[in-house]
């Protein structure tokens, strides 16, 4: 399952129950040069998509469990525009097809679709997931101060506030998905890892050291909030 992402290659993650579909989209993206990871569920495809961060994610509609409509959802709620997201419909109703758009989908396909259609889309997607994916490298904090992904650092006034790697992933993992509220034994388990014995103030003693180093450039605005009882969110910054 676990890809590494190869340079040149575009990663694309297909969502899919029935096995001849799959294989049929596998070869079709392989043939176009790419990557392919395949999930059988929504649940897994949601967790696929955060570890492995794919440039397009090829979505069937009709899924067991979580839907496509649901996967595509919670996406968006999650992960804002991030993603690339081609829907598969079986059938032509138009109502599937509002449905997916309306959720957010950034095309569809009509089940049985050609193969030049079918890697026609893919093209022009993976053109879009190319500018979508670099804006997305960056992700601003307000008051010029900016999480450059790539080299891993925080950003400020041409300079860059010094973070250990546990407190830069902390911040990273909730800067990613804005409005979610994470507990804290979920932010033990992303950044420390699951096997990581440890107790309740790891976390809370990382977000003190954030939230301090962040003062020096934001001033008082708080881009990570506690939420009582429960743990912490990130709060997009007003002015990006
Ligand atoms: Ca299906």
């Amino acid at each position: 399952m676990k890809e590494s992402h190869e340079a040149g290659r575009p990663l694309v993650l297909v969502v899919e129950d029935e096995p001849q579909v799959r294989s049929i989209i596998r070869m079709n993206l392989e043939a176009s040069g790419c990557q392919v990871i395949e999930c059988e569920t929504g649940a897994e495809a949601l967790d696929v998509v955060q570890e492995q961060e794919p440039e397009l994610i090829v979505l069937d509609l009709m899924l067991p469990g979580l839907s496509g409509l649901d996967v595509c959802r919670r996406l968006r709620e999650e992960r804002g525009q991030r993603d690339l997201i081609l829907m598969l419909t079986a059938l032509a109703e138009e109502v599937d097809v509002v449905l997916g758009l309306e959720v957010g989908a950034d095309d569809y396909l009509t089940k049985p679709f050609g193969a030049r259609e079918f890697r026609a889309r893919v093209r022009a997607l993976l053109r879009r997931a190319r500018v979508t994916k670099a804006a997305y490298r960056i992700i601003p904090l307000g008051e010029g101060t900016d999480i450059d992904l790539d080299q891993r650092i925080v950003v400020h006034g041409g300079g860059e506030l010094s973070m250990t790697g546990k407190e830069f992933d902390l911040l990273v993992h909730l800067a990613q998905r804005p409005g979610r509220v994470f507990s804290r034994q979920e932010l033990l388990n992303a950044v420390w890892g699951m096997d990581f014995v440890g107790i309740d103030r790891t976390v809370d003693t990382h977000v003190t050291r954030v939230r301090k180093k962040l003062r020096a450039a934001l001033g008082e605005s708080e881009v990570i909030e506690t939420v009582h009882g429960i743990g912490y969110r990130f709060r997009r910054p007003v002015e990006a």
